[in-house]
Protein backbone atom coordinates (compact mmCIF):
# COMPACT_ATOMS: atom_id res chain seq x y z
CA UNK A 1 0.00 0.00 0.00
CA UNK A 2 1.12 3.29 -0.79
CA UNK A 3 -0.04 6.40 1.37
CA UNK A 4 -1.01 10.31 0.72
CA UNK A 5 1.21 12.11 3.82
CA UNK A 6 -0.62 15.19 5.17
CA UNK A 7 0.48 16.36 8.12
CA UNK A 8 0.59 13.74 10.76
CA UNK A 9 -1.70 11.97 9.06
CA UNK A 10 -1.20 8.84 6.54
CA UNK A 11 -3.74 8.11 4.34
CA UNK A 12 -3.88 4.76 2.14
CA UNK A 13 -4.08 5.92 -1.46
CA UNK A 14 -6.57 3.04 -2.45
CA UNK A 15 -9.67 2.43 -0.26
CA UNK A 16 -12.85 0.76 -0.11
CA UNK A 17 -16.29 2.38 -1.26
CA UNK A 18 -19.47 1.11 0.14
CA UNK A 19 -22.35 2.76 -1.48
CA UNK A 20 -24.81 0.08 -2.50
CA UNK A 21 -23.60 -2.42 -0.20
CA UNK A 22 -26.48 -3.34 2.13
CA UNK A 23 -26.90 -6.30 4.97
CA UNK A 24 -25.20 -9.55 4.99
CA UNK A 25 -23.66 -8.72 1.13
CA UNK A 26 -21.62 -5.60 2.69
CA UNK A 27 -20.55 -7.61 5.93
CA UNK A 28 -19.04 -9.71 3.67
CA UNK A 29 -18.12 -7.76 1.29
CA UNK A 30 -15.79 -5.53 3.89
CA UNK A 31 -14.70 -8.73 5.54
CA UNK A 32 -13.31 -9.92 2.80
CA UNK A 33 -11.86 -6.25 1.74
CA UNK A 34 -10.25 -6.27 5.16
CA UNK A 35 -8.64 -9.41 5.07
CA UNK A 36 -7.03 -8.39 1.24
CA UNK A 37 -5.85 -5.65 3.35
CA UNK A 38 -7.94 -2.44 2.61
CA UNK A 39 -7.45 -0.51 5.56
CA UNK A 40 -9.20 2.80 4.51
CA UNK A 41 -13.08 2.51 4.45
CA UNK A 42 -15.53 4.59 3.16
CA UNK A 43 -19.16 4.88 4.04
CA UNK A 44 -22.15 7.21 5.17
CA UNK A 45 -25.02 7.68 7.14
CA UNK A 46 -27.27 7.21 3.67
CA UNK A 47 -25.75 4.34 3.00
CA UNK A 48 -27.24 2.64 5.65
CA UNK A 49 -24.77 -0.03 6.09
CA UNK A 50 -22.72 1.41 9.05
CA UNK A 51 -24.10 -1.34 11.24
CA UNK A 52 -22.77 -4.11 8.58
CA UNK A 53 -19.40 -2.35 8.15
CA UNK A 54 -19.00 -2.10 12.25
CA UNK A 55 -19.68 -5.48 12.74
CA UNK A 56 -16.76 -7.03 10.14
CA UNK A 57 -14.46 -4.20 11.36
CA UNK A 58 -14.28 -5.73 14.88
CA UNK A 59 -14.82 -9.28 13.55
CA UNK A 60 -11.76 -8.61 11.03
CA UNK A 61 -9.21 -8.58 13.72
CA UNK A 62 -7.77 -5.88 12.21
CA UNK A 63 -6.08 -3.62 14.65
CA UNK A 64 -7.95 -0.19 15.11
CA UNK A 65 -4.85 1.81 14.57
CA UNK A 66 -4.22 0.46 11.15
CA UNK A 67 -7.91 1.50 9.74
CA UNK A 68 -8.78 4.94 8.76
CA UNK A 69 -12.85 5.02 8.75
CA UNK A 70 -14.89 7.91 6.94
CA UNK A 71 -18.25 8.64 6.93
CA UNK A 72 -20.59 11.42 6.12
CA UNK A 73 -23.44 13.26 7.29
CA UNK A 74 -26.40 13.33 4.82
CA UNK A 75 -26.95 17.02 3.38
CA UNK A 76 -30.56 17.16 4.56
CA UNK A 77 -29.88 17.28 8.76
CA UNK A 78 -27.06 20.04 8.21
CA UNK A 79 -28.17 21.97 11.50
CA UNK A 80 -25.47 22.28 14.32
CA UNK A 81 -27.20 19.77 16.39
CA UNK A 82 -28.38 17.63 14.05
CA UNK A 83 -24.83 17.53 12.45
CA UNK A 84 -23.88 16.28 16.06
CA UNK A 85 -26.54 13.47 16.08
CA UNK A 86 -25.38 12.17 13.10
CA UNK A 87 -21.82 11.94 14.38
CA UNK A 88 -22.62 10.28 17.68
CA UNK A 89 -24.91 8.30 15.94
CA UNK A 90 -22.61 7.15 13.30
CA UNK A 91 -19.65 6.39 15.78
CA UNK A 92 -22.51 4.44 17.50
CA UNK A 93 -23.27 2.07 14.46
CA UNK A 94 -20.24 1.93 13.28
CA UNK A 95 -19.20 0.59 17.17
CA UNK A 96 -16.03 2.93 17.05
CA UNK A 97 -14.53 4.90 19.87
CA UNK A 98 -13.85 7.31 17.54
CA UNK A 99 -14.63 7.95 13.98
CA UNK A 100 -11.29 9.26 11.88
CA UNK A 101 -12.92 11.36 9.40
CA UNK A 102 -16.31 12.72 8.96
CA UNK A 103 -17.33 14.76 5.89
CA UNK A 104 -20.61 17.05 5.04
CA UNK A 105 -22.30 14.62 2.37
CA UNK A 106 -23.45 17.45 0.04
CA UNK A 107 -23.59 20.90 0.61
CA UNK A 108 -27.27 22.41 1.20
CA UNK A 109 -27.50 25.91 0.83
CA UNK A 110 -30.70 25.99 3.34
CA UNK A 111 -28.15 25.66 5.79
CA UNK A 112 -25.64 28.19 6.84
CA UNK A 113 -22.28 26.53 6.77
CA UNK A 114 -20.37 28.26 9.90
CA UNK A 115 -23.48 26.08 11.67
CA UNK A 116 -22.78 23.41 9.89
CA UNK A 117 -19.04 23.20 10.44
CA UNK A 118 -19.57 24.54 14.10
CA UNK A 119 -21.39 21.52 14.93
CA UNK A 120 -18.54 19.15 12.75
CA UNK A 121 -15.69 21.08 14.47
CA UNK A 122 -17.66 20.47 17.93
CA UNK A 123 -17.48 16.53 17.09
CA UNK A 124 -13.79 17.02 16.83
CA UNK A 125 -13.43 18.49 20.19
CA UNK A 126 -15.38 15.52 22.06
CA UNK A 127 -13.20 13.28 20.14
CA UNK A 128 -16.40 11.74 18.00
CA UNK A 129 -14.46 12.09 15.12
CA UNK A 130 -10.53 12.80 15.00
CA UNK A 131 -10.71 14.68 11.21
CA UNK A 132 -13.27 16.48 9.50
CA UNK A 133 -14.14 17.15 5.86
CA UNK A 134 -16.52 18.02 3.44
CA UNK A 135 -17.72 16.21 -0.11
CA UNK A 136 -19.36 17.45 -3.57
CA UNK A 137 -17.77 21.17 -2.80
CA UNK A 138 -16.89 23.26 -5.50
CA UNK A 139 -13.69 25.57 -4.88
CA UNK A 140 -15.85 28.31 -3.45
CA UNK A 141 -17.53 25.69 -1.14
CA UNK A 142 -14.44 24.10 -0.47
CA UNK A 143 -12.80 27.88 0.70
CA UNK A 144 -16.34 28.63 2.81
CA UNK A 145 -16.00 25.48 4.74
CA UNK A 146 -12.70 26.17 5.44
CA UNK A 147 -12.99 30.07 6.54
CA UNK A 148 -15.41 27.89 9.02
CA UNK A 149 -13.57 25.34 10.45
CA UNK A 150 -11.35 25.99 13.12
CA UNK A 151 -10.35 21.99 12.73
CA UNK A 152 -9.30 22.55 8.86
CA UNK A 153 -11.32 20.06 6.66
CA UNK A 154 -9.11 17.72 5.18
CA UNK A 155 -10.59 16.21 2.29
CA UNK A 156 -12.80 17.03 -0.53
CA UNK A 157 -14.29 13.90 -1.63
CA UNK A 158 -15.97 14.03 -5.09
CA UNK A 159 -16.43 12.42 -8.37
CA UNK A 160 -13.10 12.11 -10.31
CA UNK A 161 -11.88 9.60 -12.50
CA UNK A 162 -10.74 9.26 -16.79
CA UNK A 163 -12.54 11.41 -19.01
CA UNK A 164 -13.76 13.13 -15.75
CA UNK A 165 -11.42 15.98 -14.66
CA UNK A 166 -11.13 18.32 -11.85
CA UNK A 167 -9.06 20.99 -13.26
CA UNK A 168 -9.90 23.79 -10.64
CA UNK A 169 -10.22 21.60 -7.45
CA UNK A 170 -7.33 19.37 -7.74
CA UNK A 171 -4.91 22.64 -8.47
CA UNK A 172 -6.58 24.21 -5.17
CA UNK A 173 -6.61 21.43 -2.72
CA UNK A 174 -2.61 20.74 -3.81
CA UNK A 175 -1.78 23.88 -3.07
CA UNK A 176 -4.07 24.39 -0.02
CA UNK A 177 -2.99 20.88 1.65
CA UNK A 178 -6.88 19.36 1.25
CA UNK A 179 -6.56 15.57 0.18
CA UNK A 180 -8.94 14.70 -2.94
CA UNK A 181 -10.54 11.75 -2.33
CA UNK A 182 -11.47 10.41 -5.57
CA UNK A 183 -14.86 8.88 -6.04
CA UNK A 184 -16.77 6.82 -8.56
CA UNK A 185 -12.97 6.22 -9.96
CA UNK A 186 -13.76 3.43 -12.31
CA UNK A 187 -17.17 5.58 -13.53
CA UNK A 188 -19.02 3.28 -11.81
CA UNK A 189 -17.74 0.45 -14.04
CA UNK A 190 -17.94 1.89 -17.26
CA UNK A 191 -14.43 2.51 -17.93
CA UNK A 192 -13.03 -0.78 -19.37
CA UNK A 193 -14.42 -0.47 -23.01
CA UNK A 194 -12.22 2.76 -23.88
CA UNK A 195 -10.04 2.42 -26.96
CA UNK A 196 -7.01 5.03 -25.25
CA UNK A 197 -7.72 2.90 -21.67
CA UNK A 198 -6.93 -0.67 -23.35
CA UNK A 199 -3.83 0.23 -25.36
CA UNK A 200 -2.20 1.72 -22.10
CA UNK A 201 -3.52 -1.50 -19.92
CA UNK A 202 -2.28 -3.39 -22.61
CA UNK A 203 1.19 -1.73 -22.44
CA UNK A 204 1.34 -2.24 -18.83
CA UNK A 205 -0.07 -5.81 -18.88
CA UNK A 206 -2.84 -4.88 -16.67
CA UNK A 207 -6.59 -4.63 -16.60
CA UNK A 208 -8.22 -0.91 -17.60
CA UNK A 209 -9.61 -0.73 -14.29
CA UNK A 210 -5.81 -0.75 -12.80
CA UNK A 211 -4.76 2.27 -15.31
CA UNK A 212 -7.89 4.04 -13.89
CA UNK A 213 -6.62 3.40 -10.31
CA UNK A 214 -2.94 4.03 -11.37
CA UNK A 215 -4.03 7.35 -13.17
CA UNK A 216 -5.68 8.56 -9.77
CA UNK A 217 -2.97 7.95 -7.33
CA UNK A 218 -0.19 9.09 -9.12
CA UNK A 219 -0.72 12.65 -8.63
CA UNK A 220 -0.26 13.83 -5.34
CA UNK A 221 -3.39 14.60 -2.72
CA UNK A 222 -5.02 12.25 -4.60
CA UNK A 223 -7.12 9.00 -2.59
CA UNK A 224 -9.48 6.47 -4.60
CA UNK A 225 -12.45 4.80 -3.27
CA UNK A 226 -12.93 2.11 -5.89
CA UNK A 227 -16.37 0.33 -4.88
CA UNK A 228 -16.27 -3.68 -5.05
CA UNK A 229 -18.21 -6.15 -3.78
CA UNK A 230 -16.42 -8.99 -6.11
CA UNK A 231 -13.72 -10.14 -4.40
CA UNK A 232 -11.47 -10.46 -7.69
CA UNK A 233 -12.45 -7.11 -8.02
CA UNK A 234 -11.30 -5.92 -4.60
CA UNK A 235 -7.97 -8.11 -5.15
CA UNK A 236 -7.39 -6.53 -8.49
CA UNK A 237 -7.75 -2.96 -7.70
CA UNK A 238 -5.06 -3.46 -5.11
CA UNK A 239 -2.27 -4.54 -6.87
CA UNK A 240 -1.93 -1.03 -8.40
CA UNK A 241 1.56 -0.42 -6.91
CA UNK A 242 4.00 -2.25 -8.75
CA UNK A 243 4.06 -0.17 -12.30
CA UNK A 244 3.66 2.87 -13.51
CA UNK A 245 2.14 5.20 -15.91
CA UNK A 246 4.95 7.61 -17.99
CA UNK A 247 4.64 11.37 -18.28
CA UNK A 248 2.80 10.75 -21.77
CA UNK A 249 0.13 8.37 -20.66
CA UNK A 250 -0.78 10.44 -17.50
CA UNK A 251 -1.17 13.36 -19.75
CA UNK A 252 -2.86 11.49 -22.52
CA UNK A 253 -5.61 9.87 -20.15
CA UNK A 254 -5.58 13.89 -18.43
CA UNK A 255 -6.79 15.24 -21.49
CA UNK A 256 -10.26 14.71 -23.34
P1 LIG B 1 -16.88 2.92 -8.85
O1 LIG B 1 -16.03 2.58 -7.71
O2 LIG B 1 -16.32 3.78 -9.92
O3 LIG B 1 -17.40 1.59 -9.57
C1 LIG B 1 -18.00 0.53 -8.87
C2 LIG B 1 -18.40 -0.55 -9.88
O4 LIG B 1 -17.25 -1.04 -10.54
C3 LIG B 1 -19.08 -1.74 -9.23
O5 LIG B 1 -20.10 -2.15 -10.10
C4 LIG B 1 -17.98 -2.79 -9.16
O6 LIG B 1 -18.47 -4.11 -9.25
C5 LIG B 1 -17.20 -2.45 -10.40
N1 LIG B 1 -15.78 -2.82 -10.29
C6 LIG B 1 -14.96 -2.64 -9.21
N2 LIG B 1 -13.73 -3.09 -9.47
C7 LIG B 1 -13.74 -3.56 -10.74
C8 LIG B 1 -12.76 -4.17 -11.57
N3 LIG B 1 -11.51 -4.33 -11.13
N4 LIG B 1 -13.12 -4.54 -12.84
C9 LIG B 1 -14.39 -4.37 -13.27
N5 LIG B 1 -15.37 -3.80 -12.54
C10 LIG B 1 -15.05 -3.40 -11.27
O7 LIG B 1 -18.26 3.59 -8.41
P2 LIG B 1 -18.95 4.17 -7.09
O8 LIG B 1 -19.48 3.08 -6.24
O9 LIG B 1 -19.87 5.23 -7.57
O10 LIG B 1 -17.79 4.96 -6.30
C11 LIG B 1 -16.97 4.35 -5.32
C12 LIG B 1 -17.33 4.79 -3.92
O11 LIG B 1 -17.24 6.21 -3.79
C13 LIG B 1 -18.77 4.49 -3.49
O12 LIG B 1 -18.98 3.13 -3.22
C14 LIG B 1 -18.89 5.40 -2.30
O13 LIG B 1 -18.24 4.84 -1.17
C15 LIG B 1 -18.17 6.64 -2.82
N6 LIG B 1 -19.11 7.62 -3.43
C16 LIG B 1 -19.30 8.80 -2.79
C17 LIG B 1 -20.20 9.72 -3.29
C18 LIG B 1 -20.38 11.02 -2.58
O14 LIG B 1 -21.35 11.75 -2.89
N7 LIG B 1 -19.50 11.37 -1.65
C19 LIG B 1 -20.93 9.46 -4.47
C20 LIG B 1 -20.69 8.26 -5.12
C21 LIG B 1 -19.78 7.34 -4.60
P3 LIG B 1 -18.62 -5.12 -7.98
O15 LIG B 1 -19.19 -4.34 -6.84
O16 LIG B 1 -19.53 -6.17 -8.51
O17 LIG B 1 -17.27 -5.65 -7.63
Amino acid sequence: MEYVELGAERVPKIGIGTWAMRGEQAYRAMLSALELGYRHIDTAQMYRNEPEIGRALADSGVPRSELFVVSKVRSSTLGRQQVLDAGRSSRELLGLDQIDLYLVHWPNSSFPIEDTMHGMNELVQQGVTRLVGVSNFSVSELQAAQRASEAGIFTNQVPYYVGHGQPDLLPYCQQNGVLLTAYSPLARGQLAGGRRMRRVAAAHGVSASQVALRWLIQQPMVAAIPKASDPAHQHENLQVFDFELSEHEMMDLGSR
